[in-house]
């Protein structure tokens, strides 16, 4: 077999697109050269691609491929005997015949997985760093007790949870074991939540119904203590009275 398409067979295609005349066929038996396909890619140009891909390129079988020879790497310029399928040559053809070998492309996808990698970790350090200035900026205004945030005590749970959800919430626990009982009292913070826990209870207690001085309580000290915000059933909202006989039993 002999490498190229024939003469005849060429001009017998270029007849068939210019006149539609009797249709003839590139099959796998050809081996066609790089000048073959730029010349195929051509056809394409002027005629489009189904004309001259569906109607004049047949392989015999689904995964019966086309022989290219002499093609070059587009990146590299190395010279390869390459096989295609039937699918790949032609979508090959049809978006113009670039043809980058093996190795260059491994080396495309090893750069654009590094690059991926590389943009991931950036992506990483940012939310890190977002969450750094969250857990900071909640600190420093919502669980300072002298801070003077000034937001209707109504709508202070939900700004106040919303900035919670980008902190590191470790930290912000820790922080509040580590802070003063009293002081902790008079923060935002605790305001604002128990402000909240206190209207979802209509301000009543949540044990006798009285609507007289109310406190809200950790039922499990240990466990919600910190994280208020992630265990609001774990809070209770009591009268002084039922307080201090919840206080004497537990
Ligand atoms: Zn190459
Ligand atoms: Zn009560
Ligand atoms: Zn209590």
């Amino acid at each position: 077999m002999t490498a190229g398409l024939p003469k005849e067979l060429k001009k017998e295609i270029e007849d068939y697109l210019r006149l539609t005349k009797v249709r003839p066929i590139i099959t796998p038996d050809y081996v066609l050269t790089e000048d073959d396909v730029f010349w195929l890619s051509d056809l394409i140009k002027e005629y489009g691609t189904t004309a001259v891909v569906a109607n004049l390129i047949r392989s015999l079988g689904k995964d019966f491929p086309f022989i290219i020879t002499g093609a070059h790497c587009s990146m590299c310029g190395r010279e390869e005997n390459i096989t295609l399928s039937k699918t790949k040559f032609c979508a090959a053809l049809s978006s113009g015949w670039d043809y980058v070998c093996p190795i260059c492309k491994r080396r495309q996808e090893d750069e654009a997985e590094k690059k991926r990698r590389e943009e991931a970790k950036k992506f990483r350090q940012q939310l890190k760093k977002q969450q750094e200035e969250a857990t900071q900026f909640f600190t420093e205004t919502y669980l300072n007790p002298d801070s003077n945030w000034t937001i209707p005590l109504e709508k202070a749970f939900y700004r106040l949870s919303q900035v919670y959800d980008q902190t590191d919430k470790d930290k912000i626990a820790k922080y509040i074991r580590s802070m003063d009982y009293d002081d902790f009292l008079e923060t935002p913070y605790w305001k604002a939540i128990s402000y909240h826990k206190k209207r979802q209870a209509g301000f009543r207690c949540q044990l006798c119904n009285s609507d007289g001085y109310l406190v809200t309580h950790h039922r499990d000290y240990k466990r919600a203590y910190g994280w208020e915000i992630e265990n609001l059933s774990e809070l209770i909202v009591l009268c002084d009275s039922c307080h201090e006989t919840h206080h004497l039993y537990n």
